[in-house]
């Protein structure tokens, strides 16, 4: 009698297991141009290396479809605005301009998505190249660390509205509870940056990058922009990142590795 009953219970804990682990999945991913940058001197993210050589950078948003019906954006890229600018824009400071071939808004609707579909837009950091276009999506969450909303609010010129709605986390956040996208919290860049673990059925677990490093050479050598905020961070968070690598056998997309991402499928394509 107990063994009946005691395979009874372990069958319906192996049926609450598997009904979990189908509770929910991310079904769709698009990588989505958000704009580009040319260079003058890739220096400014490898001190001492590569002094006044340029280069060229890519900027992407993530559109990711999960099965719940939810829309979650990772980054919004550089503001719309500069698709009306053919030449694009000068930023003196950092020698580089900046360039859109679309808005986030237009290719969006290419793919019969409206704003108001986005339930949640996760940021990486507040730098202009990824908030760019958060204001366009006045009815979703912002989810953002809370250490980078508070820096980031307090400064003169905020990012976007301080009056749009958010989820401020204090570390890392399993989005859904069902292990398909999970925000780990990488900071140095900026004292609050996070980065995106996407668990895809098909393609198998990605780590969408964020600025905890900008390209593949700065990766392979742990090199260190000279503006972040934090090098001891930084490093360990590349370590961090590193490790939820090999855990999870993930690839790394690096968000403004130009020639990896020229490598990506682009909508409408997409990865599942
Ligand atoms: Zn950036």
């Amino acid at each position: 009698m107990w063994r009946i009953v005691y395979s009874l219970i372990s069958a319906a804990i192996v049926l609450v297991v598997a009904a979990s682990a189908q509770a929910g999945q991310v079904d769709r991913l698009y990588v989505i141009d958000c704009g580009s940058a040319h260079a003058a001197d890739q220096s400014l993210w490898s001190p001492g290396i590569n002094a006044g050589v340029p280069i060229d950078l890519s900027d992407n948003c993530y559109l990711i479809h999960h099965s719940s019906e939810s829309y979650l954006l990772w980054d919004t890229g550089i503001t719309d605005r500069l698709a009306a600018l053919p030449g694009g824009q000068y930023v003196e400071a950092t020698r580089q301009t900046w360039r859109r071939t679309q808005t986030l808004v237009g290719a969006l609707a290419a793919l019969g998505v409206k704003p108001a579909d986005v339930r949640y837009v996760a940021i990486s950091h507040f730098h202009p190249d990824h908030t760019g276009n958060v204001d366009e999506f006045p009815d979703a969450t912002v989810i953002m660390q809370k250490r980078e909303w508070d820096f980031a609010m307090a400064l003169p010129q905020k990012p976007f509205s301080p009056e749009h709605k958010a989820l401020l986390i204090e570390g890392d956040k399993d989005v859904f509870g069902d292990g398909s996208l999970v925000l780990i919290s990488t900071p140095g860049h900026t004292p609050g940056h996070q980065s995106l673990l996407v668990k895809l059925p098909k393609t198998g677990t990605v780590l969408l990058t964020g600025d905890a490093v900008h390209f593949k050479d700065n990766w392979d050598n742990r090199r260190v922009p000279g503006f972040n905020t934090d090098k001891d961070q930084t490093i360990a968070s590349m370590q961090r990142i590193a490790d939820f690598l090999a855990k999870e056998q993930a690839k790394l997309w690096i968000n403004h590795d130009k020639p990896s991402n020229d490598a990506l499928r682009h909508p409408p394509e997409f990865y599942e």
